[in-house]
């Protein structure tokens, strides 16, 4: 299987790092933990999006767009790094917000306003609605607007996702290293059918795992496994149906989204105690928390390696300061 991969515009400098926590795995007395530090992607902060918005940007400015729209939670990561992208090349950028203007301004939302993001907030309409206002606004002023989705989750932005596959798995065999599973935080889907797609593409033989933040299984699990067959095509591979590597675990949605209970405060804690490594109080937070969980639990052996995708987030922890200690 040969994927045709698009022009990216190349926001990461290479690599990003697969490393052992060895402290944390001690601590645990659970299986081998790895880590793929995807929080240390190049772009302002980092984070999952980043990959996306390689692709993403790339299209917007191959069909000549001056301008990126997107919208997401008022601590959203991937409008912060939407807003860098923009930024970075010279583009415009409008960010639908959900809610309303905080009264303090902070984390992600600084971030924003310092990449010079038009900041709409959607108070009480639906945020597509407002989106589809803002885009035709841009348009009646002789700009080129180029949507992104919720989260970057389309065929473009999952295609990173895919991309990213042979990069680990050519880390894994570099270093010797034989995964059982992936855990990570999954939400809007683009990261996991991604992956999903990558690991039939680069016989990659562990399961992989998406902690729902905020989904029921089997509404995520559909999304999912429609986009990977979706992006399959896309990449020029004809039909490919990955469903059965699909697997959701939402055991961990019932607090709601961003809200922060001892799991996340726990694990923020412990990888920061552990291994001098910062989670996010919304994401990887609740798929660390997750994960110790499940290790408690006896959901792996001793002898088996788990590969945690750290996906980012970190400037949300300032704005959850009150929560986390
Ligand atoms: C967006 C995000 C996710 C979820 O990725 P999806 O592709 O939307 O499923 C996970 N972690 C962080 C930190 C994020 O910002």
């Amino acid at each position: 299987m040969n994927p045709k991969y698009p022009q990216h515009i190349p926001f990461i400098y290479g690599a990003t790092p697969l490393e052992k926590l060895d402290r944390l795995t001690k601590f645990l007395h659970g299986p081998e933990i790895y880590i793929k530090r995807d929080d240390l992607t190049g772009l302002a902060g980092g984070g999952n999006k980043t990959r996306k918005l390689q692709y993403l940007v790339a299209e917007a400015i191959a069909q000549g767009c001056d301008h990126l729209v997107t919208m997401g939670a008022s601590q959203s990561n991937h409008c912060r790094q939407t807003a860098a992208a923009a930024a970075r090349q010279g583009l415009g950028c409008s960010l639908i917000l959900r809610g309303s203007e905080p009264t303090h301004i902070n984390g992600n939302l600084l971030l924003d306003q310092l990449f010079g993001a038009h900041i709409y907030w959607s108070e009480d309409r639906a945020p597509q609605k407002l989106l589809d206002e803002v885009t035709r606004q841009l348009v009646s002023m002789g700009r080129k607007p180029y949507v992104i989705p919720y989260g970057g989750s389309n065929v473009v932005g999952a295609t990173a996702y895919v991309q990213v596959m042979h990069e680990l798995t050519e880390q894994l065999e570099a270093q010797n290293i034989n995964i059982d599973a992936i855990v990570h935080a999954s939400s809007s889907g683009g990261t996991q059918a991604g992956l999903v797609l990558g690991a039939e593409i680069y016989h990659f033989r562990g399961s992989i795992w998406g902690i729902s933040v905020d989904r029921p299984e089997n509404e995520l699990k559909m999304q999912v496994g429609a986009l990977a067959t979706a992006t399959a095509t896309h990449l020029g591979l004809g039909t490919l149906n990955v469903t059965q590597r699909v697997h959701i675990n939402d055991d961990y949605i019932e607090p709601g989204y961003g809200v922060v209970t001892d799991l996340e405060r726990e694990a923020i804690q412990l990888v920061a105690q552990k291994e001098g490594i910062l989670l996010d109080p919304v994401y990887t937070g609740r798929a660390m928390g997750a994960l110790i969980d499940l290790i408690r639990w006896g959901a792996f052996t001793r002898q088996q390696s788990i590969l945690f995708w750290h996906t980012g987030g970190m400037p949300a922890l300032f704005a959850y300061a009150d929560s986390l200690l």
